[in-house]
C-alpha cells in the first residue's frame, strides 16, 4: 500500500444521515481528528422525507432543511466529509481500516451509520417500472403526478405519512395495506382518514404491476376473499418497511440474522472500537431524535475509548 492511498484519522463515521452527522459534530467537537464518508448527499434519509414534526425545536421543517442544518452543524468543529462508497472494513489489533476504491482509511473507532433502504415487494412489473411510474419516494416523485390518481402499499408510518403527503399532488390516493388495520401512529391515521383524497383497500396485497412503457394497473388479490382485480393507477409508491444497509459489516459477526447491527445502550458492537448508530442498528424505535441520540453517545464513546487507548498506542 503506498503513502499516498493512507489515511489517518481517529474516528471514522460510515454515513452522513442524522446518526453519523450527530457523532461527527460530537467527536469532533472533543479535538478528534473526525472524518465522514458518505456515499450520496448528506442527509440520508431525511432528504427522502417530506415534513418533520417530531424532532424536537421545529414545530415543522422539511427533511431536507433539517439535513442541511445537521451538516452545517456537524462540519463546524473541523470535521470531514468526503464521498466515497465503503466496500469492506477490516480489523487488525486496535485499528480498523475502511476501504474505498484505492484508498484505505485508518483509525480506532469506526462508527457504523449506513441507515436502511426501502423494502421492495419483489412482484412482477416492480423492478420493469421503476422510475417509470413506480417510485419508493414521495419528496422526490410526487410532483410528476400532478392530478393524477396514486397507489401506496403499506400501512406503517411512511405509506400513511407520505400517502397523505402525495395528496397535494394527486387526485386521489388509495392506499392499499395487507391487513384491516394500520400499523401507523395514531395521529397519521386519523388525518389520513380525515383526508378526503385519500381512500383504502384492506386486506389486500398487490399481485403485479402492469404497465408498458409506464405504469397504468396494478394487478390485486384480497387475502381474505382470494378475489383478483385490477385496479387502474398512474403510479404505486412503495412503503412496505425498510432493510438494513449492513453489507459491509457482513463478515464481522455483529449483525441479527436480518442484518440489524447489533449494539449495548453506549452503542458498542462486539468488537471494541465499532460502534453503530441510527437505523442500521437492532432497536425499538427508528426516528431522527433516536438517531440523533445514538450518534451523541457514539461520539462522546468515541473519544472515551481513544482515551483509554492512548497509553498502549504510544508504545
Ligand atoms: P414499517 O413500520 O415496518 O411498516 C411496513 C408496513 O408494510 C407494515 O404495515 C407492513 O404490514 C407492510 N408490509 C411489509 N411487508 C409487506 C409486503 N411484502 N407486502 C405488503 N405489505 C407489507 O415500515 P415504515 O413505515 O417504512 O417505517 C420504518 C421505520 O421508520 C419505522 O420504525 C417507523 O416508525 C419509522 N418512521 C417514522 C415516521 C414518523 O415518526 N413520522 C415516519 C416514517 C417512518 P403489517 O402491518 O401487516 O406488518
Amino acid at each position: 500500500m503506498n503513502e499516498q492511498s493512507l489515511i489517518q484519522a481517529d474516528v471514522i463515521i460510515i454515513g452522513a444521515g442524522p446518526g453519523g452527522l450527530t457523532a461527527a459534530l460530537y467527536a469532533s467537537r472533543a479535538n478528534l481528528k473526525t472524518i465522514v464518508i458518505e456515499r450520496g448527499a448528506p442527509g440520508g434519509e431525511l432528504l427522502n422525507t417530506s415534513e418533520i414534526e417530531n424532532y424536537p425545536g421545529f414545530t415543522q421543517i422539511s427533511g431536507a432543511e433539517l439535513a442541511d442544518k445537521f451538516y452545517s452543524s456537524a462540519m463546524s468543529f473541523g470535521a470531514q466529509h468526503v464521498y466515497g462508497d465503503v466496500e469492506k472494513i477490516t480489523i487488525q489489533d486496535q485499528m480498523k481500516q475502511v476501504l474505498v476504491g484505492d484508498k484505505v482509511y485508518q483509525s480506532p473507532v469506526v462508527i457504523i451509520a449506513t441507515g436502511a433502504h426501502n423494502r421492495r415487494l419483489d412482484i412482477p412489473g416492480e423492478n420493469q417500472l421503476s422510475g417509470q411510474g413506480v417510485s419508493y419516494c414521495a419528496v422526490c416523485d410526487g410532483f410528476f403526478f400532478k392530478n393524477r390518481e396514486l397507489v401506496v402499499i403499506g400501512g406503517g408510518d411512511s405509506a400513511v405519512e407520505e400517502g397523505t403527503y402525495l395528496t397535494q399532488f394527486a387526485e386521489k390516493v388509495t392506499i392499499i395495506h395487507r391487513r384491516d388495520r394500520l400499523r401507523a401512529q395514531e395521529i397519521l391515521q386519523e388525518r389520513a382518514f380525515a383526508n378526503p383524497k385519500v381512500e383504502f383497500i384492506w386486506d389486500t396485497v398487490v399481485e403485479s404491476i402492469n404497465g408498458d412503457m409506464m405504469v397504468e394497473s396494478v394487478t390485486l388479490k384480497n387475502v381474505k376473499t382470494n378475489e383478483v382485480t385490477d385496479l387502474k393507477t398512474n403510479g404505486v409508491f412503495v412503503y412496505i418497511g425498510i432493510v438494513p444497509n449492513s453489507q459491509i459489516v457482513s463478515e464481522l459477526g455483529i449483525t441479527t440474522p436480518e442484518g440489524w447491527i447489533v449494539t449495548n445502550d453506549i452503542m458498542e458492537t462486539s468488537i471494541p472500537g465499532v460502534f453503530a448508530i441510527g437505523d442500521v442498528r437492532e432497536k425499538h424505535l427508528r426516528q431522527v431524535a433516536t438517531a440523533v441520540g445514538d450518534g451523541s453517545i457514539a461520539g462522546q464513546r468515541a473519544y472515551d475509548y481513544i482515551q483509554s487507548l492512548e497509553p498502549q498506542l504510544e508504545k
